[in-house]
């Protein structure tokens, strides 16, 4: 740390992403990330770190801007592989920073919050989002930049839309990034945004628990964590929006591409025999979803955050989907395959 203040910045920050991080309408996962400045360094959360976790452990990794910046700009691959720019002096720990630290960096202010808000991403999938969110946000110095896979492909996405005062971005597919000079002003605009963006979900009643046991039978498959995940299933609507494809990168990631419905009559076991494999996840149209045994913590926050999505979605939009090539690139990309590993170990 430079300087007592950006070293108490920094602690509020800490603070900050923990409230973040617990709030699963803001942040699912080791989804979402935020960031301080101080002098030529960026502090940033790890890659595969929860922010919830920001107070308990250290998950800050410090990296030199500058280098990332030059990178960015002269579109080096190495823009895309953030390790390499980390202060291993300062990184006791060993960590990457996030894979979306360049858009951290390419952000001017010192305070960056990236957030997988779910009222943000439940427009960010429809295709009219630019001109709904314009009539939200008006007033607002905001920006909307189309999808792009995370890390470089994003930050030139970025780089193309930012202008100079834009505060706030709504990432097409994705989510919401906003920035301030100290972590209270961010903390204020995140406030105000989300309130700004924020939708009614429609209302379900609960899940059949007896017939998804029954359903279930013994392939091992369980409830979700939060009881909230059923709600995409048991949703018509919602169901024909998720039945439909990928809507963002991290459902992808834990999910895996899309999301599998059951057939009438079918149960667990012959949806598995119909895909040829066992999804993480199986939605059963107005009972409620089974998630796979071994379905990490992460899969869990993701089936919840996609029943908190589709319950915002206007049923009468048109969706932009993730197309083939947008899934492809994600499931077989080297840095979310690290960024799973460390879920899979439980972090
Ligand atoms: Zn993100």
């Amino acid at each position: 740390m430079a300087t007592d203040a950006d070293a108490q910045e920094l602690a509020a920050l800490r603070s900050l992403s923990a409230d973040i991080g617990r709030n699963p309408h803001l942040t699912q996962a080791a989804g979402g990330n935020t960031s301080l400045k101080a002098a030529d360094t960026l502090w940033i959360k790890a890659s595969g770190t929860w922010l919830k976790d920001a107070l308990a452990e250290d998950i800050m990794v410090p990296v030199a801007i500058g280098p990332l910046l030059k990178a960015v700009e002269q579109r080096d691959p190495a823009a895309d592989q953030p390790q390499a720019f980390a202060i291993e002096a300062l990184n006791s720990r060993g960590l990457r920073p996030s894979i979306e630290t360049t858009v951290h960096a390419l952000m001017p202010q010192r305070v960056v919050l990236h957030v997988h808000c779910v009222d943000t991403i439940s427009l960010a999938v429809q295709a009219d989002c630019e001109a709904r969110v314009a009539k939200r946000l008006d007033g607002l110095e905001w920006a909307y930049v189309p999808y792009r896979r995370p890390g470089l492909p994003l930050a030139q996405g970025i780089a193309e839309r930012l202008r100079p005062g834009v505060d706030v971005l709504i990432l097409a597919n994705h989510g919401l990034v906003v920035a301030a000079e100290t972590v209270a002003e961010a903390e204020l605009l995140l406030r105000r945004v989300t309130q700004l963006l924020a939708r009614p979900a429609r209302k379900v009643t609960g899940p059949d628990f007896a017939a998804l046991t029954a359903l279930a039978g013994d392939t091992g498959y369980r409830l979700p964590a939060d009881v909230e995940a059923h709600a995409v299933a048991i949703d018509p609507e919602s169901c024909r929006i998720a039945s439909g494809g990928s809507l963002y990168p991290d459902h992808v990631i834990f999910l895996g591409k899309g999301s599998v419905v059951a057939g009438p009559g079918e149960d667990v076991k012959r949806v598995v025999e119909r895909c040829g494999t066992a999804p993480i996840a199986i939605l059963f149209p107005g009972l409620g979803v089974l998630m796979r045994g071994d379905a990490s913590a992460g899969a869990d926050a993701m089936q919840r955050c996609l029943a908190d999505v589709t319950a915002r979605i206007d049923v009468a939009a048109r969706l932009n989907y993730l197309t083939a090539a947008e899934n492809d690139e994600l499931i077989n990309w080297d840095a979310e395959q690290y960024r799973q590993k460390l879920n899979a170990a439980g972090n």
